[in-house]
């Protein structure tokens, strides 16, 4: 089994759940109040370490109690925690979360030690024994484009999930081997909305021409579609479910498709098993503690 280096953010998520999402100025009742663990990076590694997969985490937190209950949450999820740090200073990262009764949700995340990942804190001896190194944007930009620089120099496989979205440099995109956006990050980073074929392929060749070697591109409860620098489409379905709150649906299926890839799976062939981690997600309240295991995807298929 291949071994993952996921480089991101771990949050506290404080959930409530509210019927309809308020407009600006607007205050409603919200229902019950959850600390759930949270944070894109984190959630992509226990997304793997939940699955069976061999994961480490690269991140900082604040040397507060949200920071502690974060740490402890790796290790019990099977996430190698020696490069996640507690800093002084910031607090840990915290996102507000509020989840509507169509399962939709609204996020303001508050960074904290999140941004205290300095570029300067990676060292080559970080990445070795790893096969891939995974990374999203909660972290500053100037650390994933330096880990992105020190994991293709020494072989690494390297996977970039461009959320939340903004504009990237050709340095950091010219490094990404694997780059999977949702619509909106592919329209961002594109100028184009992946909206057919025609548009998919045209904005996807942008990136093929900086230097990324595969796309995949969620595209919600429809799936997702790969896309390879030939212009070739592979479409995998979604699984049709209940929808209860989509948080961590990207995340999931991101851990779902690195598993696979880490066992040797062929790219398409690990979006199966990745669209059914996303489906399972969306079915329950909260972000990690959403996450499905390996049994659970198993006894999903039957
Ligand atoms: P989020 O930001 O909510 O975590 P995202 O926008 O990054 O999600 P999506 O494209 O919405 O990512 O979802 C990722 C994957 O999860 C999809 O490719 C799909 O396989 C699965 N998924 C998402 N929503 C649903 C749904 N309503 N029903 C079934 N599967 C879903």
């Amino acid at each position: 089994m291949k071994k993952i280096l996921v480089l991101g953010s771990l949050n506290m998520d404080l959930v409530t759940r509210v019927h309809i999402t308020p407009k600006v100025g607007e205050t409603l009742l919200g229902e019950g109040l959850e600390q759930i663990p949270g944070g894109k990076g984190a959630n992509q590694a226990v997304a793997i370490g939940k699955l069976g997969g061999q994961v480490a985490m690269l991140g900082r937190v604040g040397m507060d109690g949200f920071g502690e209950v974060l740490m402890k949450n790796l290790s019990a999820n099977g996430v190698e925690a020696y490069l996640t740090q507690a800093v002084q200073g910031p607090p840990t990262g915290v996102a507000l979360i509020m989840v509507n009764d169509s399962g939709d949700n609204s996020i303001v995340v508050i960074p904290g030690a999140n941004f205290a990942l300095n570029k300067e804190d990676l060292t080559p001896a970080m990445f070795e024994g790893c096969d891939y190194l995974l990374a999203q944007l909660e972290t500053p930009i100037e650390t994933i484009e330096t880990a992105f620089a020190m994991a293709k120099a020494q072989g690494l496989y390297t996977i970039l999930n461009p959320a939340p979205a903004r504009t990237l440099s050709k340095q950091l995109i010219e490094r990404t081997d694997l780059l999977v956006p949702n619509e909106t990050e592919f329209a961002t980073l594109t100028g184009i909305q992946p909206d057919s074929e025609a548009h998919i392929k045209e904005g996807a060749s942008l990136l093929f021409e900086i230097g990324v070697k595969e796309i995949i591109i969620t595209l919600g409860e429809d799936g997702a579609c790969h896309i390879d620098t030939s212009g070739n489409l592979h479409y995998v379905k979604g699984h049709k479910v209940k929808a209860v709150d989509t948080t961590g649906a990207g995340d999931s299926f991101i851990g779902g498709l690195l598993y696979g890839m880490a066992q040797g799976e062929d790219v398409k062939k690990a979006m199966n098993r990745a669209v059914i981690v996303g489906a399972l997600t969306v079915t329950k309240l909260g972000a990690q503690s959403s996450l499905p295991t390996l049994k659970e995807v198993e006894d999903y298929v039957g």
